[in-house]
């Protein structure tokens, strides 16, 4: 082919793109305009997952008439002139690019109405071209209804997950910005239904109740920053460590209000909680960084979901301090022991053995055992650590951890019991309520009657509450609360992964026995009994190794015999 200049549809696709990935995209855009025009209600509504529809209603500055047709066009913006607008940006946006991106995929409806202006102006878009232009009454703000998506982008729409997932990522935009603005009242309505509603009193906890619910509202703590150094200033709250969260999902910066990702500041967080959580835990964090605008460069991706410090290290390190003087005050007695259990193998021994097993993890399916999978008859000899159970077997020496043990133990019999729908039940007296995250509640939504196949009967309740009525037998005195939750949370990402395996797995781990947990003979004589009988005794149902071998040969080895 020879090179041509594109068309110009073409081209607005294709920086279409770049701005509008998903529904959520949308959502972000037409958010951050409403907060730069300085609303004080913001209210969205979605249907179908965004594809069908996204209406985001303001009371902010709105439009003028005659500048309404010209907010479609391409780098047309209010918020910078120049150049020198560019080095110091205060508003969310300054590319010009949202209104046009998405009209060039998506019928775009505007009904807005300026300042001081008596009537109002509506404009119609089809395929980024204006329909229809009249004057419409509408009150001080804009109203912008994006219909049928990507409707002529197949491919694109190919690519969306389910409604379910579409919709968790725009309850976390919502959430995100509830999180950043608490002086705005923000409303989300997911096909008709109110999710988040916060109350606009510019305080953050009250923002943090109606994101993440009371209970980790109770357990967060005020970040105060009393360097004397003006720049960067941090302020926001942090989870008290009980309150940690399996992913990273629940760490939320901003910076000049601005939602970013960053992973420096995501690591200047996590250090900060060096040594107060379990492995594999992380914080739930809500941080805002002020700092002068040139400080920070925001001009380097369309979405303007990252930025550039000119100072990188200041910010590391005054983040980290300021959380870490938090945690510090706070928690004087840090719950480590459990943590240090875990890892309290020496490396050394890890390193010396080489099973007959090896390379057996993660393991095959449950339902094919292989001879070599199996394990001996083993006599227990003691416990290491109130972690691990030393056991001898016809060829040397067995350590085997016992959390992940009793793990894969209860993972086969869930397993076992749910396909022969026999799954133990606990009715409770009185029914306990559980509060969700909008995400969660997504999820929840959805998945619900999959949770039913293994025991949990939950209802609706009311805002973002479920009432729970029975649980499985296995964790009626355990945190099941915490255990849906987590769980809720692992699924936006492993969207078509195996939800089933996943509830089995989640239920093992939160019922099994815990490392640090003292274990009579009889106990440990039961465990490696069961053991011995699952049908693949060798990993947990994560696929990591349940046990170490030292052979009588390897024994002989170490000790410099032949
Ligand atoms: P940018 O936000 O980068 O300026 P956009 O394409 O998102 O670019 O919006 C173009 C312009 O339209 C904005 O600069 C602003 O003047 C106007 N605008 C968009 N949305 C709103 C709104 N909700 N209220 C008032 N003005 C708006
Ligand atoms: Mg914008």
């Amino acid at each position: 082919m020879p090179i041509k200049i594109l068309d110009k549809e073409v081209v607005a696709r294709i920086a279409a793109g770049e701005v509008v990935e998903r529904p959520a995209s949308v959502v972000k855009e037409l958010v951050e305009n409403s907060l730069d025009a300085g609303s004080s209600h913001i209210s969205i509504e979605v249907r179908g997952g965004g594809v069908s529809l996204i209406r985001v209603t303001d009371n902010g500055a709105g439009i003028a008439p005659g500048e309404a047709e010209l907010a479609f066009g391409r780098y047309a913006t209010s918020k910078v002139q120049n150049l020198e607008d560019l080095e110091s940006i205060s508003s969310l946006g300054f590319r010009g690019e949202a209104l046009p991106s998405i009209a060039a995929v998506a019928q775009v409806d505007m009904v807005t109405c300026a300042t001081g202006e008596k009537a109002g102006t509506y404009l119609g878009l089809r395929d980024g071209a204006i329909a229809g232009q009249r004057s419409q009454g509408r009150p001080q703000g804009t109203t912008i209804s994006v219909n049928n998506l990507f409707r002529k982008i197949p491919a694109r729409l190919k690519f969306l997950k389910s409604v379910t997932t579409e919709n968790s990522h725009i309850a976390n935009v919502v959430s995100q910005y509830a999180l950043a603005f608490p002086e705005v009242r923000f409303s989300l309505f997911l096909d008709g239904r109110v999710t988040l509603r916060t109350s606009g009193s510019g305080q953050l906890i009250d923002s943090i109740i109606e994101v993440y619910g009371v209970e980790v509202a109770g357990n967060m703590i005020e970040i105060k920053d009393e360097a004397t150094v003006p720049s960067p200033r941090v302020t926001g709250m942090i989870g008290s460590p009980k309150v940690s969260r399996s992913g990273r999902s629940y760490l939320s910066f901003f910076v000049n209000r601005r939602w970013v990702n960053s992973r420096l500041l995501a690591r200047a967080v996590e250090e900060a909680y060096h040594g107060l959580l379990m492995v594999g835990k992380h914080p739930i964090a809500v941080i805002n960084i002020w700092l002068p605008a040139q400080e920070v460069d925001v001009n380097i991706h369309p979405t303007k979901s990252q930025v550039k410090f000119s100072n990188e290290r200041a910010v590391f390190s005054t983040v980290h301090r300021v959380v870490r003087q938090a945690l510090v005050e706070q928690m004087p007695v840090p719950e480590v022991k459990a943590a240090a259990a875990k890892t309290l193998f020496p490396s050394a021994v890890r390193e010396a053995t080489s099973p007959p097993y090896a390379g057996a993890s993660p393991g095959p399916a449950p339902s094919a055992p292989t001879p070599a999978m199996s394990l001996p008859v083993l006599r227990v000899l003691g416990q290491l650590n109130n972690s691990y159970i030393i056991a001898e077997g016809p060829d040397g020496l067995y350590l085997i951890d016992q959390h992940a043990a009793h793990e894969r133990v209860l993972f086969e019999r869930i397993e076992q019991q749910r396909s022969q729908k026999e799954i133990e039940v606990q009715g409770l007296l009185e029914p306990m309520t559980l509060e969700v995250s909008p995400q969660q509640e997504a999820v929840l939504r959805s998945r619900h009657e999959d949770l039913a196949e293994f025991g949990f009967s939950i209802e609706p309740f009311g805002d973002r509450t479920f009432l729970v009525r029975a649980l499985p037998a296995l964790l009626h005195d355990k945190d099941w609360a915490g255990m849906l939750r987590e769980l809720l949370d692992s699924f936006p990402q492993g969207d078509s992964g195996d939800w089933a395996k996943g509830i089995a797995q989640s239920m093992a781990c939160h019922s099994a026995v815990r490392a640090g947990q003292t274990l009579s003979d009889a106990e440990m004589r039961e465990l490696v009994r069961q053991l011995e009988q699952s049908t693949t005794p060798h990993t947990c149902p994560h696929g990591r190794p349940t046990m170490i071998h030292l052979s009588s040969g390897q024994l002989k080895k170490e000790f410099g015999r032949t």
